[in-house]
């Protein structure tokens, strides 16, 4: 009863919940960094675990009508993010199935497996989720 099984990621550096610390994301896949999350910058990625998605609902964004979940630490149950399931607006349609994490409820462990720095941001996914009346430094 209530037995969560914990992933571990095995990269040189991962992402984290910071209330419990359970691994979430390998830094390797995020695809962008200068997304808007609700609590300032935040991280799209390819895959999350130790994660549990919220009730789906629709969600007026920046960049249009995006059907999303609610995106749950599967272990502290804190909010961490979202994942969006369907844009509605055909431009914005490579982010469903992908995920946001508030970089405000994260934090990023190296580990000492081999050394690999390789902080580029991959290109192609630069849309912002950036409220109108504000204007976005987002440089890493
Ligand atoms: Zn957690």
């Amino acid at each position: 009863m209530g037995y969560i099984i914990k992933e571990f990621i095995d990269a040189p550096s991962v992402y984290a919940c910071l209330e419990c610390g359970s691994h979430l994301a390998r830094r390797d896949d995020v695809i962008s960094r200068t997304f808007q999350g609700r609590l300032g910058r935040a991280y799209l990625t390819e895959t999350v675990v130790n994660q549990q998605l919220g009730k789906k609902e629709d969600r007026l964004l920046m960049t249009g009508l995006h059907t999303v979940c609610d995106l749950h630490c599967r272990v502290c149950n804190a909010i961490i993010g979202w994942r969006y399931v369907r844009a509605h607006d055909r431009s914005q349609q490579y982010k469903e199935g992908r995920y946001i994490l508030e970089q405000s409820r994260i934090y990023s462990i190296d580990q000492p497996a081999k050394q690999e720095s390789d902080d580029h941001v991959s290109s192609g996914a630069a849309s912002c989720e950036v409220p109108a009346d504000m204007p976005s430094p987002l440089q890493t």
